[in-house]
């Protein structure tokens, strides 16, 4: 991405990534065609505010995310952004926000998340400011549904109110909101971590990011128990 890249449609998709998994793919493909993105950016967090300490360092798992990206035939539209890096910890969104539009312009942002980070979204380092920034993608995940979505986002700005047609938040200030649940993907990096450690070779897990795993023993996989 360059600075002359100016009013594009960008979707920002931010995590731990510890370690990517098919579902993060799917996922990022599905926004991609359903949003008429032009671009979609990984954007791994040195040291997520709201999560323990991950358990691969960033090194390997921003190393991993490139392994799989390269792999895509899609790596035009799927890009790796590593701009948290570069900025101060814990990586709050907002922070990685204010410094893309800095960096590259307005464009349009849209932050995709999954229905957890919705829940947690309350929490997050000045929500309010970041909603009024970009516009917010939810994917469905889990069992959860929309009121607890709707009670998420009410504790944030009591002024959202959905309209259920669309699928879509509308806050007062501009601020939107829209809800996927046409695409449920069970699989979570915390499960793969098990599989691994338990010594089998997980389904949703990229080939090339085994292939990382297993050359650099991550996540205690070994391959004859
Ligand atoms: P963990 O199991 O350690 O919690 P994770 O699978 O949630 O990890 P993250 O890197 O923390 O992976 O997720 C990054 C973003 O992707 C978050 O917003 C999360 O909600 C979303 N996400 C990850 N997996 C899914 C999924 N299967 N369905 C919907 N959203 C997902």
């Amino acid at each position: 991405m360059t600075a002359s890249d100016e009013n594009q449609h960008i979707g920002l998709f931010g995590g731990t990534f510890d370690t990517v998994h098919e579902g993060h793919l799917a996922l990022a493909r599905h926004v991609l065609a359903r949003c008429r993105l032009d671009s979609l950016l990984f954007i791994p967090a040195p040291q997520p505010p709201h999560k323990g300490q991950p358990i691969a360092s960033f090194f390997h798992r921003a190393a991993m995310l490139e392994a799989t990206l390269a792999d895509c035939p899609d790596r035009q539209q799927l890009q790796l952004s590593l701009i948290e890096q570069e900025l101060s910890t814990p990586s709050y969104t907002i922070n990685t926000v204010e410094a893309l539009i800095e960096r590259y312009g307005r464009n349009r942002y849209c932050l995709i998340i999954g229905a957890d980070s919705l829940l947690d979204l309350p929490h997050w380092h000045r929500a309010t400011e970041l909603l009024a920034l970009v516009s917010l993608i939810v994917v469905k995940r889990d069992t959860i549904g929309l009121p607890a979505l709707h009670q998420a986002l009410n504790s944030i700005d009591p002024s959202f109110v959905l309209n259920q047609l669309q699928g879509k938040w509308f806050g007062k200030n501009g601020s939107t909101v829209e809800y996927l649940a046409d695409v449920q993907l069970p699989v979570s990096s915390s499960t793969i971590r098990a599989e691994l450690s338990q010594g089998r070779i997980p389904a949703m897990l990229p080939p090339a990011v085994f292939t990382y795993i297993e050359k650099h023993n991550l996540y205690g996989w070994r391959s004859s128990p």
